[in-house]
């Protein structure tokens, strides 16, 4: 339908794009798709009781804070908690240094729009996270990208790429999203060392940091940009952390934080104001109220055994059914593995074929800011439950076999 508006759209949206994973989650709402689509966390660890419990409390105790307008940068003791939580993996900051988001995509849409003009290019891993890509988009980001292998960026490239004179990097260090994959210590170090050679900050974004199910925990970016620039290691601001509650109390609250120099949570306070005044007063009340005594730690273990389990059957069945000339990712931790088709396959065209099959992933092109990655595809391991998660790696292995050459 024509509408007055047609021709009246800013520039900025020539450049928007519905996701595909939005868009697959249609689809996946028919009730016998198996769907190894959407970011969702496994709805049977939420903790319900504990929501219901708390927000009793909530509104009989604090009902007329829990419904009032509140401050743009936060709840202030849900921001002292995230201070004390974040000390505890050497992240030395106060609550001026954080700001309450409506999850980490509100943060990273705040970060475009108080440091991106038009043509900027930021230096992104390939592939990498599609909502950033979705939110830089519309400031008119450019992308300068990095490949990445088993380790995390290819170092060699790295260098070579900040030539370019990049805004700022966005890193994903833990179980990235889309690959699953996790920086080693060396891609860190090495990552640290070369931003502060070319003078260069860093976004670090992590919501699957704290679901490690296997393996050492490595430090932070955020850590060893402290180490190397201030002795005690105190944060001195070259890098903006990002962490959230989606993965570990419930992605519906919509509740996640960033962590920066009081100078630029005073950029994202202003913008955050045009945006949506502040994140709910209710959800973070609630959250604190349910987390402050200590909750958060043994739920997490919870998760990590429930997604540990999980991904150990889904690897177990691409070892099964896959096709020779089909390789995955072995993540340690998070919610995604990442498989790679022989060249000649699309995963576009195999996806619709799936879909006839009710079993559904994402297409791993959409992860590629500058074209490429027809061959590949991102799995999700912890929506489904063990018996569906084999039944669709079955189902897709015996669509895949099919395009073999
Ligand atoms: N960053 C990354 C890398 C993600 O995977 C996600 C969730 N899919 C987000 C940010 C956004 O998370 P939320 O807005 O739910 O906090």
């Amino acid at each position: 339908m024509q509408t007055p508006w047609d021709h009246r759209y800013a520039q900025r949206t020539q450049r928007m794009k519905g996701s595909a994973i939005r868009e697959l989650l249609k689809v996946t709402e028919m009730p016998d798709v198996i769907s190894f689509g959407g970011g969702m966390p496994a709805p049977d660890v939420f903790p319900i009781e504990e929501f219901r419990e708390a927000c009793d409390k909530v509104l009989r105790n604090q009902g007329k804070q829990a419904l009032q307008y509140g401050p743009t940068d936060g709840y202030l003791p849900l921001r002292e908690m995230i201070a004390a939580y974040s000390a505890r993996f050497g992240i030395e900051v106060t609550p001026e240094n954080i700001l309450i988001t409506s999850g980490s995509q509100q943060a990273l849409d705040l970060i475009g729009k108080i440091f991106i003009n038009r043509g900027d290019r930021i230096l992104v891993e390939c592939p990498t996270y599609l909502g950033a890509l979705q939110a830089w988009n519309a400031y008119g980001a450019e992308y300068v990208t990095v490949q990445s292998n088993e380790n995390g960026m290819v170092l060699d490239q790295l260098e070579s790429s900040m030539r370019s004179g990049p805004k700022f990097i966005y890193s994903l260090p833990n179980f990235q999203n889309p690959t699953g994959v996790t920086y080693s210590l060396e891609c860190r170090q090495k990552l640290v060392e070369v931003a502060d050679r070319y003078g260069v900050p860093i976004v670090e974004d992590d919501p699957y940091g704290q679901l490690r199910f296997e393996g050492e925990n490595l430090p932070s970016i955020v850590n060893l940009d402290n180490k190397l620039r201030a002795q005690n290691g105190t944060y001195t601001g070259n890098v903006i952390y990002l962490s959230t509650f989606s993965k570990t109390l419930s992605p519906g609250i919509r509740l996640a934080w960033v962590i920066a120099p009081t100078e630029v949570i005073h950029k994202m306070v202003m913008a955050k104001q045009g945006t949506d005044l502040q994140t709910p007063t209710f959800t973070q009340i609630i959250a604190y109220e349910i987390i402050k005594n200590g909750f958060l730690d043994k739920h997490i273990q919870t998760i990590q055994n429930v997604y540990r389990e999980r991904r150990d059957i889904m690897l177990e069945e691409l070892q099964k059914n896959m096709p020779a000339g089909v390789q995955w990712t072995h993540p340690q931790g998070g919610l995604f593995l990442w498989v790679t088709l022989p060249e000649y396959m699309d995963s576009n065209v195999i996806l619709k074929d799936a879909i006839a099959e009710k079993v559904a992933f994402v297409p791993g092109d959409c992860f590629f800011p500058n074209g490429g990655g027809q061959n590949t595809m991102r799995l999700n391991f912890s929506n489904a439950k063990p018996e569906k998660i084999r039944e669709g790696i079955q189902r897709l292995g015996r669509v895949i076999q099919k395009y073999v050459k």
